[in-house]
């Protein structure tokens, strides 16, 4: 519905300009404010357009929501609680098949993410070996009211080679999850080599198109780029309305991840920040002891993920933290502490950044297991897989053991998988590493350690 509005304040005409039915709260808002100030005898408010000039402490607050209105987005957009599902790193019956998933023990650990009164679940296309958005209807949407809970998907330009695909992938995920519409829709893993074919195929307008249509609620993007290229798109797409980023206290100061430069670049465009990879794959959960002892001489009863994840929902623009759980342990122990979100203290924080001083001298491929390098390898090398396992061995002191059990656990999965040694370096792998690692080189070092 399509309206103008006229509206008399001390004399003086203000006049919006013609809005739409959705920005029908944004004028409550606005008579809020003018109430207010005749209540509190503030000074006159005069209202142009988007912007508002007055004098009271109220102005802050109601700025921010009438920014936010404007740009697609109020605030019940963010979920009540900062916690999100991710169902990429679900739990399997087998371990060498990431699709062989527990659906049962994943019902199990949904029961309990939504008892505890969390909402936000997150899948994409091919987590879990191409299985998790159709577990997410196993699992959730099939067992729980629409309304109760939210889902984000995404489309990554990876499997696009059409303008048809993109439409094909998304009716699939619509049938595949069973959730009718999707509260979030992401272009996926955003970065240099990939936004061209998101431009290709035309997929910001795209999923704008969907977002018309009610097929999703709100769209944005997730990123694994500089901030210098996201400042760009942002600024070249500003009807994005959130962004997720990887944002942990080990990268804060990365030179490869950059997480503070990225989440001030979403602070600057105001836009709320999804915060992926809070545990860096596990490394924030299993660290060398030097670093765990910062925390556990402070306070023993509070996991090592905790602080990791408190440490990303601390920071103010954050609206949800995923945390890709694997275990019924790990969801009894991250809703625990974050059902009542309390943020780190200065002090906290400040042992957040010298653990990470202490885990990154140790730390020989920060890899994170995204798992992302293996679909197109085709020697099949079980990359992340023998990356963890040097990692653990090059935190030993190797001259003193001589030997490690992991060198039976590189045998063993050598014989199911590509050795390090059978790498063509045809280089598929580095093109899509999120971290941006130099996979080629990293498997001859794991090579010349297990395989002499
Ligand atoms: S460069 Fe080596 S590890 Fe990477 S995809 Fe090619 S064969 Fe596999
Ligand atoms: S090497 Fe890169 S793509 Fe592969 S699992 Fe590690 S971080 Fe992910």
């Amino acid at each position: 519905m399509a309206g103008r509005f006229v509206v008399r304040i001390c004399e003086k005409t203000v006049v919006f300009g013609s809005f739409l039915f959705e920005d029908l709260l944004v004028f409550l808002l606005v008579a809020d404010s003018i109430l207010y100030g005749i209540l509190t005898g503030s000074e006159k408010h005069s209202i142009s357009n988007t912007k508002l000039c007055y004098t009271n402490s109220y102005r802050e607050h109601f700025y921010s929501i009438m920014e936010n209105s404007r740009k697609g987005y109020t605030m019940d957009f963010k979920p009540n609680k900062k916690l999100g599902f991710g169902l990429m790193r679900m739990p399997q019956t087998d371990p060498a098949h990431a699709s062989a998933v527990d659906v049962e023990q994943v019902k199990k650990m949904v029961d309990i993410f939504m008892e505890k009164g969390f909402t936000y679940f997150d899948t994409a296309w091919m987590y879990n070996g191409f299985a998790s958005e159709k577990v997410a209807k196993e699992a959730l949407t099939s067992r729980y009211p629409r309304e109760s809970f939210t889902l984000a998907t995404k489309l990554h330009a990876g499997f696009v080679k059409s303008f048809e695909d993109r439409d094909n992938i998304f009716n699939a995920q619509l049938e595949k999850t069973g959730a009718g519409y999707f509260d979030y829709y992401l272009l996926h893993g955003i970065e240099a080599g990939m936004l061209p074919t998101y431009e290709k195929y035309d997929c910001f307008r795209w999923l704008l198109d969907k977002k018309a249509q009610g097929l999703v609620k709100h769209a944005g993007f997730s990123f694994h780029d500089t901030p210098e290229l996201l400042d760009e798109l942002l600024t070249k797409y500003p009807e994005m309305e959130f962004v997720q980023i990887q944002l942990n206290y080990l990268d804060w100061e990365s030179e490869w991840i950059q997480s503070r430069g990225c989440y001030e670049v979403c602070v600057k465009h105001n836009k709320p920040v999804i915060v992926m990879e809070p545990v860096k794959g596990g490394s924030l959960a299993k660290m060398p002891e030097a670093a765990a002892n910062v925390f556990t001489s402070y306070d023993a009863g509070k996991s090592l993920p905790s602080w990791a994840i408190r440490f990303a929902a601390s920071l103010p623009n954050v609206m949800v933290v995923l945390s890709g759980m694997s275990s019924l342990e790990q969801m009894e122990d991250n809703t625990s502490f974050m059902q009542d979100f309390v943020p780190l203290t200065e002090e906290e924080k400040n042992m957040c950044f010298k653990a990470a001083e202490i885990i990154n001298s140790q730390i020989a491929i920060p890899c994170t297991g995204c798992s992302y390098c293996t679909e197109g390898c085709p020697q099949q090398i079980a990359i992340p897989q023998y990356f963890s396992l040097y990692n653990e061995d090059m935190r030993e002191d190797l001259e003193e053991k001589g030997w490690t059990v992991n060198f039976t656990n590189y045998n063993i999965t050598a014989s199911k998988f590509g050795k390090a040694s059978d790498c063509v370096e045809c280089g598929q792998c580095e093109e899509v590493c999120p971290q941006h690692l130099p996979i080629i080189e990293n498997l001859k070092k794991v090579a010349a350690h297990y395989e002499h």
